[in-house]
């Protein structure tokens, strides 16, 4: 039986978290908010566990997931930690961004988990949530988007009902999600950091920190760097018209800023993600706005977004949103 949790009225805050902790203990998935989005949580040490991940996922075994522990000591126990990987860690955790680095064996992590690769993808959330969940259950949390593989990530409680509802065990409701995108992932070849995915934290300000451009993944189709940049991915079932100036017969409109283009007025439905053209408002929008779209028409047109901040991570999503068909 499926148990929900309000986690914005404290009398059940503590319930919830408890309640989700001895899910975890008993091998158990769980819908888990964290600033970027909701994730489908399992014991990372568990074959089981993390089977039953990607079994409700629907997730091709070869993507290998990232493992949440509370603390930079916690993952120094997992992991070995590049000078520049321990820049970034000391900057940015907690928060969004995920960091790929040569696993030490006694890790005791499921092979399943890092797809049998000798490199595991580590964060440390920021979410009170996440963080509480992690602490009370004591044991490192295998945790990719709770959304079936392949479709639109969860920003509300509600997205991981609509998709996982019958799979997990206990979701914690916090309300929707702060960022609404996945972490940035960074990765490392000896020391010199690479951008795998563009996420909720911006690469201005992981140069910054690092002080020199981060390197692109080189780009060999027979070992990706990040093996779930092949999939397709964050699809709705909608046709995704992207760079639209005109809204045509048929279309929903996923706008951004003040102006809305030619024809607007014949949309079957408008989003805007941010009518003041505010880039981290439109990417905590931006899912929940393609789930919206999606369930009114089979054809969604969307306005360009600046590539700059935190556009590079929408703009990446919507890529992949027009791609995936
Ligand atoms: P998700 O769990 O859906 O947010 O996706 C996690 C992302 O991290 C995917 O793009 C994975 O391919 C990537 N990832 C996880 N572990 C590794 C790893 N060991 N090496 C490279 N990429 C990884
Ligand atoms: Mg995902």
């Amino acid at each position: 039986m499926l148990q929900i949790f309000d986690m914005s009225d404290p009398s059940r805050r503590e319930a919830g978290i408890a309640a989700a902790a001895v899910a975890l203990r008993r091998g158990d998935l769980v819908g888990l908010p964290t600033e970027t989005v909701y994730g489908l949580a399992a014991d990372a040490r568990s074959d089981q566990a993390v089977t039953a991940i990607f079994a409700a996922k629907g997730r091709p075994r070869f993507n290998p997931l990232i493992v949440h522990i509370p603390s930079r000591a916690a993952a120094e126990r997992l992991a070995a930690f590049p000078p520049d990987a321990r820049k970034l860690a000391d900057a940015f955790w907690p928060g969004p961004l995920t960091l790929v680095l040569p696993r030490k064996p006694a890790a005791g992590i499921s092979d399943l988990a890092t797809a049998g690769l000798d490199t595991i993808a580590i964060r440390v959330p920021a979410h009170p949530v996440a963080r509480a969940v992690l602490v009370a259950a004591d044991l490192p949390v295998a945790a990719p988007s709770a959304n079936r593989s392949g479709h639109v990530s969860p920003t509300e409680a509600g997205h991981v009902v609509a998709d996982l509802g019958d799979a997990v065990a206990v979701i914690l409701d916090a309300g929707p999600t702060g960022i609404g995108l996945e972490s940035t992932v960074v990765g490392f070849d000896r020391n010199r950091a690479t951008l795998l995915r563009p996420g909720g934290l911006t690469r201005a300000d992981i140069e910054r920190v690092l002080r020199t451009p981060l390197a692109i993944p080189a780009d060999d189709p027979d070992r990706p760097a990040s093996p779930g940049m092949l999939a397709k991915h964050y699809a709705p079932a909608a046709a995704v018209r992207l760079d639209a100036t005109d809204v045509r017969p048929n279309e929903a409109l996923l706008a951004f800023g003040p102006s809305l283009p030619a024809g607007a007025d014949r949309a079957i439905a408008i989003r805007n993600l941010s009518p003041s053209g505010d880039l981290a408002e439109a990417a905590a929008n931006l899912f929940a706005a393609l789930r919206d779209l999606d369930r009114v028409s089979g054809k969604i047109a969307v306005m360009p977004v600046p590539d700059e901040g935190l556009g590079e991570a929408i703009n990446d999503r919507l890529r992949r949103a027009a791609e995936g068909r």
